[in-house]
């Protein structure tokens, strides 16, 4: 059997086993071509925590990393939540503990604490509110002005966040090392390389400062999902891309007759890309591996995380 066939014959597999077990196929934008292609939806962490909210399915498979789908199961609770690989973690989540975000709460009382989605349900717990990139600006000009604000974990997220609600944060200093490895060389060299493209920028990324810093009118700032609604507004016909290569597969698709290149090539996560095709088909087969939320992690986590899907 040819890669083709194996995944065709896969594909219909993993097809027959959700609609046979009740099941909903969720995946990030960030995952490999052929599980984006089997999902019900695609999206970012907003898109598909709203879609996990909705759902009328009795399970969940979460084609994405752990924090996701324990987003997943706080968000829907009686649901089943499936993930196909256990060690699909986050190293952004993995750059702060509970026990860290107490400590820091602690030196800074009455401040009000924003985080990121990638964190752990327990870090959540200790949130007042969660964010996207997709609406992180919109989360930070909901509190008060002059109420001091914790955000975590992401550096480059919170220093863009400053810069454009005009804020002073205090900041986590986090990174994704993905995002953290696009350089501003990349945007040089790109800006010198192709100066006839749009280039879309992710916030998470090393270079968002320096790219802001530019302030030409070709270049965007935008959450994976703002990158697809761009695309697809946008008349330019190429596009330059600064976040991990699994979006380029979304964008082609979504926006097709349009020339989409990543800034980095190496800008790949190896979490992200643990599940495969055959592991979707195995955890709708086998029915695991299952994610649990502690119902008292569970029950503080989801106020944050209501805000987060209230503020779009
Ligand atoms: S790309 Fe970065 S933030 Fe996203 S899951 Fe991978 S390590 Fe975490």
């Amino acid at each position: 059997m040819t890669t083709a066939e194996l995944t065709t014959t896969l594909h219909e597999e993993v097809r027959a086993l959700a609609a046979q077990r009740g099941a909903v196929i969720l995946a990030h934008n960030y995952q490999v071509p052929e599980v984006q292609d089997v999902a019900d939806f695609v999206g970012d962490s907003l898109g598909l925590s709203r879609q996990a909210a909705a759902t009328g399915a009795d399970a969940i498979v979460f084609c994405g990393v752990h924090f996701m789908a324990e987003t997943a199961k706080i968000l829907s609770p009686e649901k089943t939540v499936l993930l196909p690989d256990l060690d699909a973690g986050c190293s952004l989540a993995a750059s702060i503990t509970a026990d860290q975000l107490r400590q820091w709460k602690a030196e800074n009382p009455g401040a009000v604490v924003v985080s990121y989605v990638n964190t752990t349900a327990e870090v959540k717990a200790e949130s007042d509110y969660c964010c996207t990139s997709g609406n992180a600006k919109a989360v930070i000009d909901a509190i008060p002005r002059d109420q001091a604000i914790l955000f975590l974990p992401d550096m480059y997220l919170g220093l863009w966040l400053e810069k454009v609600t005009g804020r002073k944060l205090n900041i986590w200093l986090g990174e994704c090392h993905v995002h953290a490895g696009i350089k501003p060389a990349d945007i040089e060299r790109w800006q010198a390389e192709a100066p006839d493209a749009e280039l879309l920028v992710h916030p998470e990324c090393g270079c968002a400062s320096q790219a802001m810093a530019f302030g030409n009118d070709r270049t965007h700032i935008l959450s994976t999902e703002g990158m697809i609604n761009f695309a697809k507004a946008s008349s330019k016909p190429r596009m330059l891309v600064a976040t991990e290569i699994g979006i380029i597969h979304r964008l082609e698709k979504e926006a097709p007759g349009k020339r989409f290149e990543p800034v980095n090539r190496n800008a790949f996560c190896k979490y992200m890309k643990m599940i495969t095709l055959e592991k979707v088909r195995n955890s709708l087969r086998d029915w695991k591996f299952e994610v649990e939320v502690d119902p008292e992690i569970a029950a503080r986590a989801r106020g944050a995380i209501d805000r987060m899907v209230a503020l779009g």
